[in-house]
């Protein structure tokens, strides 16, 4: 007897012989083929009548076969298949190529249905090559045809016939799937059972059954999202942290300190941060907000506190380039006070004011005795030889590039079994629906105002035919002794780093286009010392423009850029445009960032428009999920969620809500969840399964 659990080889003789290519796909047995699910649906359920067949469109009619012969076409001498095929209502002529073995399946008197395209010929209207399924008295019911029919990804060797017959020859198991969720749950959001959603999704009856299917699929994948997140979130508030007392008066001359004024939105910030850190229980904060909006110094602000506190900090950045820039930044800004800072990256091991690098155990040693209050660092942070005496805060700037697993690396602090709080700081704005879901564990603060004085970045997408004039504009730029970044794409999959594409423009630039001014070249392969001394040429204005990979994405701070050109704009996402837009428009001058793009297709250019009318990071992070999707979306890869949504879409906002509020409900009932097995032991499925990079 087949069973759920039986392996798919023993269903029937096809699924012998696609067992091997199932495989393949991670199929193995009954209870996975059940869970592998069509990508899409096609619905031929209108049957019509023959009369009633419009040329140039799709149909789907049930007739019999009056006639079927084998030709030859005179032009091509391809061999086709002709048929007539009669209702009542009217005939209508069939051909299908290179497929002479259907004259022994279809015999005259055989009824069948055809589902497929129609088109006007001179000899009258006629099916090219439709779908056909024969009707006898033991088989009465279509699966490939007059139906809403399921399409399955595949792979070589497998074809859609294949699968659907061996998938319906067990769909009645279905039943027996286990329903994990518990029935009060199930009623009150209103969800098929996971039985019928599993005969629904692959066999649907109708659109409104399909997406009711589809509803509870998605519940059931955001859902085991959200449990996630709020156990990590509950257990996050069982532990201790340290508690950082607010240093008031400190705070304040720290503040008066600066060259400008605080916006509100940072002084709001730094609030609920300080509020965080005097907790006992440790700080899961995300701090968002805009490229430019001036987080370093909200950052600032918790370090003086803990520092002051007598805990260390650990800050992380996702390049060198950057960790380099923080380090200068900050131990200027907290020069006055008494608060030693380390930066470790692979290649420099720096005290602040101290003149001579120092080796990796001189570093290591200092971090483990707590002699640095401060550690700046790449990667280099979270290798094992790093030990911290006493971490208090860890502050990781971009976090969307670091992997959960190394966040949780840098937690565990060397010698006290206190948990550390957490900062984490984004210029990618999230998604109203990720925030919800992947960083539903986090508090956040927003920065939602950029300092006083800057002005709007002027944006264009620019055609082939313009890109004269604008670099005659660049060139007037330079002249008046503003800089310029050039980012160029990563152009094939062989060039990697984009070291070959770079180079390609850096010469075309150089020798072309100004071959008078002095060009800077960064990619991430160069040594961290001549990315230092690139950065530093481009600072100290010995060179005027820097054409560069898009290491340069985050962070980087030169307020003397004015204009940003990016190559190939298409190629990048429309929050990643945005900030690379960021780098620029940092002074009172005006600013200015060009998309060049060689495509003209009309969705390419409407997505580019998109960035040139919304200066708006949270509404193009939006745009971002409605134009490619997920996937593409920053944030959700290093979730590691990525495989984990078959079926649920970010955009799914309903059901992320409503998924939210079931798993907090379960979880007020019983945090353990000792009380709902079957929910216990899905999620322990679940979190074997997630692929965190
Ligand atoms: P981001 O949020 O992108 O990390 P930064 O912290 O690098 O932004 O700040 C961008 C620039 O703005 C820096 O040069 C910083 O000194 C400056 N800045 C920060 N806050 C203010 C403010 N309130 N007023 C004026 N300039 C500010
Ligand atoms: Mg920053």
């Amino acid at each position: 007897m087949i069973t759920l659990n039986s392996k798919i080889e023993t269903i029937n003789g096809v699924a012998k012989r696609i067992a091997p290519k199932m495989k393949k796909l991670g199929v193995e047995t009954v209870e996975e083929l059940l869970s592998f699910w069509p990508f899409r649906w096609e619905d031929w359920s209108q049957v019509k009548k023959i009369s009633e067949v419009m040329p140039n469109t799709t149909a789907t009619i049930n007739g019999i076969v009056e006639l079927i012969q084998n030709k030859r076409s005179p032009w091509k001498k391809s061999l086709i298949t002709e048929a007539i095929i009669a209702d009542g209502s009217d005939k209508i002529k069939a051909v299908w190529f290179h497929q002479p073995y259907l004259v022994k399946n279809l015999r005259p008197g055989d009824q069948l249905f055809l589902s497929g395209k129609v088109e006007l010929r001179e000899d009258g209207l006629q099916f090219v090559h439709p779908q056909y399924e024969r009707i006898t008295k033991y088989k009465t019911e279509t699966m490939h045809t007059a139906r809403i029919v399921p399409v399955y990804p595949l792979t070589k060797g497998l074809t859609e016939k294949q699968l659907r017959y061996v998938i319906s020859s067990v769909i009645r198991l279905a039943d027996n799937m286990p329903e994990w969720l518990p029935s009060d749950l199930i009623k009150k959001n209103n969800l098929a059972s996971l039985a019928e959603a599993i005969k629904q999704i692959h066999f649907p009856d109708n659109h409104s059954l399909l997406n009711r299917a589809l509803e509870r699929l998605k519940f059931d994948e955001l859902f085991l999202i959200q449990l996630r997140t709020a156990l990590a979130k509950a257990e996050l508030r069982k532990s201790r942290g340290v508690k950082i007392e607010f240093k008031e008066s400190e705070t304040k001359k720290f503040v008066k300190s600066l060259p400008f004024q605080l916006t509100d939105a940072q002084r709001i910030a730094g609030w609920e941060i300080l509020k965080d850190l005097q907790r006992q229980t440790p700080m899961n904060r995300l701090l968002e907000g805009d490229v430019g909006s001036g987080k370093t110094v909200v950052a600032g602000l918790s370090i003086l506190n803990v520092a002051l506190n007598k805990f260390q900090v650990a800050y992380m950045a996702p390049t060198e380039i950057l960790a380099r820039q923080h380090f200068s930044t900050l131990a200027r800004l907290l020069k006055n006070w008494p608060i030693r800072i380390g930066l470790l990256t692979s290649a420099e091991k720096i005290i602040a004011n101290h003149e001579s690098r120092i080796t990796n155990q001189i570093m290591y040693k200092k971090i483990s005795d707590g002699e640095l209050d401060l550690v700046i660092g790449t990667h280099a942070l979270i290798q094992d030889k790093v030990e911290f005496k006493n971490l208090g805060l860890v502050i990781i700037d971009e976090q969307h590039r670091f992997g959960v697993e190394q966040r949780k690396k840098l937690k565990s602090p060397g010698h006290n079994k206190l948990i550390p709080h957490l900062l984490s700081m984004t210029a990618t704005p999230i998604p109203r629906s990720l925030a919800l879901t992947v960083y539903g564990d986090l508090d956040l603060s927003v920065i939602n105002e950029l300092p006083q004085g800057r002005k709007k970045i002027k944006t264009e997408v620019v055609p082939p035919e313009h890109r004269p004039e604008k670099y005659k504009f660049v060139l007037d730029r330079i002249n008046d002794g503003q800089q310029v970044f050039v980012i160029c794409p990563l152009i094939d999959l062989s060039d990697k780093l984009g070291i070959k594409a770079v180079k390609d423009e850096f010469e075309k630039l150089d020798k072309k286009i100004f071959p008078k001014v002095p060009i800077g070249l960064m990619h991430g392969k160069l040594k961290s010392k001549d990315k230092e001394r690139v950065m530093q040429d481009f600072l100290d204005k010995k060179t005027m423009i820097m054409v560069s990979t898009p290491v340069i994405e985050v962070g980087i701070d030169v307020p003397n850029a004015t204009v940003m050109m990016i190559e190939s704009a298409e190629r990048f996402g429309l929050a990643q445009l945005h900030q690379f837009r960021g780098r620029v428009g940092r002074s009172d001058k005006q600013s200015y960032c060009f998309l060049f793009t060689e495509s003209a297709a009309a969705e390419t250019i409407k997505r580019l428009q998109t960035v040139v009318k919304s200066n708006d990071g949270f509404a193009l992070a939006e745009a971002d999920l409605e134009f490619r999707g997920p996937g593409e979306v920053y944030g959700i890869k290093q979730s590691g969620y990525r495989d984990e949504l078959k079926v649920a879409k970010l955009t799914d906002y309903i059901i992320i809500k409503k998924s939210k509020t079931a798993a907090d409900e379960i979880i007020k009932i019983d945090a353990e969840l000792n009380k709902f097995p079957l929910i216990k032991n899905r999620l322990k499925k679940f979190e074997a399964s997630v692929h965190f990079e």
